[in-house]
């Protein structure tokens, strides 16, 4: 046995710099060994085996291992399922705490959960910190108490809560003003107190735990300055380089939810505002763990979907019919990314025009994208099903064609990915007839629209 350590577990927080839960570990009195486990509970439900967000998580360890090695220290990865995993670690090192970041989804809640219990059994205390959000699910409350449900109520509430507790810190030789909530922790200062050993841990390659590398492209960390200066004039247009594209980022935080926020706050308010969305998100999860399974609101929970799979199969193919549905499914199959204007507008068409359960179109969702996140995908599902809490209005029907003239009026992103359309004018393509190799729409506008009123009126 190796003297007493305590042990930093990795999850949704894939970096060294500012890390709550690792620098309060740093700070503590024993040495600290940073652990990561390729949880099987949830890598063996992934249906791809060249699944790039696994790839992502070990190329991201990969970084912090060498870093940590150039540090005298080791990463410690583990592969099976946390409840085979802990007690296996706790035998092979004198464990006397364990460190980690709040999760706050319903299946790493459970299992948070079983590992707190069995730590307790060996009376080693589990110290858990906030690090993914900048608040969480009891920080923002309305003054009579009770959650917001509501978001422009909570961003307001949130924003306030920010300039509550302001200071400042040096930052390029310079004072800036600086909210409490968005401090950096300052982990580098402590990285002496980082378990020592020449021991070399060994590190499972992607085949040893079958899954394959993938050629999908992953988005760079940084943004320019000038992307998020003009985000509001760019982040409608999916033709656009114009939105961030920080979400896998976010998702296994390889970024500091803290910095991003706290250069939105300088630059630009709207792209604030995006980020107090993912918040909010969070925070309806953790509040509402149901929306994970059902509708926030119960009445939807009875529609009768018409559910066909045929249909289905044509969405998920973008094979629809409608151009600017299908120019997204296929980037979404090609590249792990969709857009958001244009995820609205294809969970739309499923929802309201398929008339699919909503939770097909989130499944498959969070099998292709790259900043799958349970949290913001149900929020964005059950916005645009009109099911979940501010969501869309059921009567407000989006138009695919209107859509697609008002935010690719050339018609540059749907060129880009039906090159079936590659001839069509600007004109034609928002609603192409009887092009070669192009099906024909799968439904009509107005009738569908018809429908899912009808069929949302009933299930009150
Ligand atoms: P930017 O526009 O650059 O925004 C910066 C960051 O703000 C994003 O990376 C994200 O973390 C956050 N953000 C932006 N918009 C939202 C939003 N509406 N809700 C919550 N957070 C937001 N976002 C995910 O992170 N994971 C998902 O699985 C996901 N699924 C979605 C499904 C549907 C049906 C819809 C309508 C939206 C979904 N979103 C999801 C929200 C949004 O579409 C993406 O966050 C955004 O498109 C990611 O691109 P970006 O990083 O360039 O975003």
């Amino acid at each position: 046995m190796s003297k007493g350590i305590s042990i930093f577990w990795f999850r949704r927080d894939l970096r060294l710099e500012d890390n709550a839960a690792l620098y309060q570990a740093l700070k503590s009195e024993w040495p600290v060994l940073p652990l990561f486990i390729f949880d099987r509970n949830i890598l063996d439900k992934l249906s791809d085996r060249a699944d790039a967000r696994v790839e992502f998580i070990h190329n991201a360890l990969a970084e912090i291992k060498k870093e940590l090695k150039e540090q005298g220290s080791d990463l410690l990865v583990k592969y099976g399922t946390p409840e085979d995993v802990w007690p296996e670690v706790l035998a092979q090192f004198e464990v006397k705490a364990v460190y980690t970041n709040h999760d706050y989804e319903p299946y790493a809640r459970r299992r948070d959960e079983k590992v707190s219990l069995l730590l307790e059994k060996q009376q080693i205390p589990l110290r858990t910190f906030k690090d993914h959000v900048i608040f969480e699910e009891e920080e923002i409350t309305k003054k009579a108490g009770g959650v917001y449900t509501v978001f422009t109520p909570y961003s307001k509430t949130w924003k306030a809560k920010l300039d509550e507790k302001e200071g400042t810190i040096e930052e390029n030789g310079q004072q800036v003003k600086l909210s409490y909530y968005l401090k950096p922790y300052p982990t580098e200062k402590y990285f002496s107190n980082l378990h020592q050993t020449s021991e070399a841990f060994s590190f499972p390659t992607l085949a040893e735990m079958n899954f394959e590398t993938t050629d999908i492209e992953i988005p760079s960390k940084t943004v320019s300055r000038g992307l998020i200066k003009n985000y509001d004039d760019t982040r409608d247009f999916p033709a656009v380089d114009g939105t961030s594209r920080l979400g896998i980022h976010f998702r296994f935080g390889t970024i500091s939810i803290r910095e991003k926020a706290r250069r939105a706050r300088q630059l630009n308010e709207t792209f604030l505002n995006e980020l107090i969305w993912r918040d909010f998100y969070a925070q309806i999860l953790a509040n509402f763990p149901h929306v994970a399974e059902n509708s926030f609101r119960p009445e939807y929970d009875f529609i009768e979907w018409r559910n066909n799979e045929e249909e289905f199969a044509a969405w998920c193919k973008g094979k629809t019919g409608y151009p600017i549905v299908d120019a997204g499914m296929r980037e979404l199959n090609a590249t792990g990314f969709m857009h958001n204007r244009v995820r609205m507008i294809t969970a739309s068409l499923l929802t309201k025009h398929l008339l699919i359960d909503w939770r097909w179109g989130e499944a498959y969702f969070a099998e292709k994208l790259l900043d799958f996140d349970l949290a913001s995908n149900n929020g964005g599902w059950q916005w645009s099903a009109s099911t979940g809490c501010d969501a869309q209005p059921y009567f407000r029907v989006f138009n695919p064609e209107l859509q697609s003239k008002k935010f690719d009026p050339e018609g540059v992103f749907l060129r880009k990915w039906l090159p079936e359309l590659k001839s069509c004018s600007s004109k034609e393509i928002h609603k192409p007839i009887d092009v070669d190799g192009y099906p024909k729409q799968i439904v009509e506008h107005q009738d569908q629209k018809a429908l899912a009123i009808e069929l949302f009126k009933k299930s009150h």
